[in-house]
């Protein structure tokens, strides 16, 4: 027997569908092949280990129901009003094992793919910042005048960003510019602390904190992240985290204000 029939025998076994003369068959090669024979060990960790961490998880009640009625929908034909024992016992099993790829699969996304979407974004925002900086292609409309900066957003996005001068406050406007991140094009105020430029990146709100900031720093900068309506905002700079906290508050007082 080669090697690639014994790994098909394997899987059949695992999940026992392996008959008498399959069985004799592998035997036969396993007692050969320490390659199929640990291959055996593996899958049959590999099946334990699924069937125990799965074990964790229930299904809400309502979901238990929806699978079993998707499931009985497709399995009826449309003559048979009444399901056997049998039939019912293969429903769950069907049921069951959509749950398992469910979950297996929805936790599996959860931890791989949450903590690098955000990482990616941090990393592109700050890229971005220092991008502006080294580049001297801070802004796009150089304005300190907010009725100037705004506008210029208009028809270049699909979202109008807030822009108020907080110039009485200790940060003035220093303009706008078009940037990218996540592979579309999004709004960056530019305002300035003394010889600091502080970066505020406007994207659509998907969900992100409220009122309450999110701070985190990333290669000597600081970053601050908040949402209101539908919009998140991200101040990106090398000002220390408390005046990029009193800038954050003013910037968001103003929009509060604004309506
Ligand atoms: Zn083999």
């Amino acid at each position: 027997m080669q090697c690639s029939e014994a790994r098909r025998l394997i899987g059949a076994r695992i999940d026992g569908e392996l008959d008498a003369a399959g069985e004799a068959a592998l035997a036969a090669h396993l007692a050969d092949c320490a390659e199929c024979a640990r291959h055996l060990v593996e899958q049959q960790e590999w099946h334990a280990a699924i069937k125990r961490n799965a074990a964790r998880y229930t299904a809400p009640d309502a979901l238990r129901q929806r699978l079993a009625a998707a499931v009985a929908d497709a399995e009826r034909p449309p003559s048979t009003p009444s399901r056997s024992r049998a039939g019912e016992w293969r429903q769950w099993a069907i049921a069951a094992s959509v749950l398992l790829a469910v979950v297996l699969s929805s936790s599996l996304t959860a931890y791989v793919t949450r903590p690098n979407a955000d990482d990616r974004l941090v990393q592109e925002l700050v890229s971005d910042h220092v991008r502006s900086l080294m580049a001297d292609h801070l802004t796009d409309v150089a304005s300190s005048d907010q009725h100037t900066v705004k506008p210029w957003f208009h028809g270049r996005l699909d979202l109008a960003p807030p822009v108020d001068d907080l110039a009485a406050e200790g940060f003035p406007l220093v303009g706008g510019r078009l940037d990218y991140v996540e592979q579309r094009p999004v709004a960056a105020l530019v305002y300035r602390h003394a010889e600091h430029p502080i970066n505020v990146f406007v994207l659509p709100n998907r969900g992100g904190p409220a009122a309450a900031s999110q701070s985190l720093s990333q290669r000597g900068f600081n970053l601050l992240h908040w949402t209101r309506g539908d919009l998140a905002f991200w101040a990106v700079s090398d000002l220390n985290l408390a005046e990029l906290r009193d800038f954050q508050r003013l910037f968001d007082r103003n929009m509060a204000a604004a309506g």
